[in-house]
């Protein structure tokens, strides 16, 4: 899945994903990317969360609306991330060998990102021509 969030310069945020679906997926699957809630949410009062991974997982607990609502709730766009996923993580406390992945943008464009793996990133631009990749975050086996 890719993911991605915009703010323009009056503070208004947009959001896009794009998925090609898990890999060996049966016939039909939808999954979450294409789920406004689940894989992708924007509230320009707020702030906006994408999200990768399983997204059987993510529509159950409609992951990119949860985080939009921990940020409206105040959490920054990290704690947001990380309390989803570890959300999702308490639900399945008996298999947590699978990805699950948030980003997320409030209306200050504080960015942040959470997954349950390593190897996780997301890039920042701006139009000062700024690109930070910021380091992964993860939840450590
Ligand atoms: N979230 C996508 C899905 O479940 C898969 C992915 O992130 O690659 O369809």
């Amino acid at each position: 899945t890719i993911g991605m969030l915009a703010i323009d310069k009056n503070g208004d945020i947009s959001g896009a994903c794009t998925t090609s679906g898990m890999a060996y997926k049966y016939a039909g699957r939808v999954g979450d990317s294409p789920i406004i809630g689940a894989g992708l949410f924007v509230d320009n009062e707020v702030g906006g969360a994408t999200a990768t991974g399983v997204g059987e997982e993510v529509v159950r607990t409609v992951g990119s609306f949860l985080i939009v609502e921990l940020m409206r709730q105040g959490k920054s766009p990290q704690e947001a991330c990380e309390e989803g996923v570890k959300r999702i993580m308490a639900k399945n406390k008996d298999n947590t060998d699978f990805q699950i992945g948030f980003i997320a943008m409030n209306k200050k464009g504080d960015t942040g990102s959470f997954c349950i793996h390593p190897g996780f990133t997301y890039r920042q631009y701006s139009n000062e021509g700024h690109v930070n990749n910021p380091s992964d975050s993860f939840i450590k086996r």
